[in-house]
């Protein structure tokens, strides 16, 4: 039998961080999620973020395939 993981819809599913390399998700054990930068000196921004200077966009799966990653 396959243990049931449960759903959790990500925080502002529009934000420019989704798309973004610099995006970390924190997943809490009361199924909380926080959004980090790790591209940035400040790591939490009021959401969700529609322009960024810091943006670096997200590899597609063939991208990391051809890096080997
Ligand atoms: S660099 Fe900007 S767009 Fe990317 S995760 Fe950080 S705040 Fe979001």
């Amino acid at each position: 039998m396959s243990k049931q993981v449960p759903e959790i819809s990500l925080p502002f599913p529009y934000s420019l961080c989704h798309q973004c390399e610099g995006l970390k998700l924190i997943y809490t054990k009361k199924q909380t999620i926080y959004m980090m930068c790790m591209l940035r000196e400040e790591r939490y921004f009021s959401q969700p973020i529609r322009q960024c200077g810091a943006f670096v966009a997200k590899k597609t799966n063939e991208e990391q395939a051809e890096q080997g990653e």
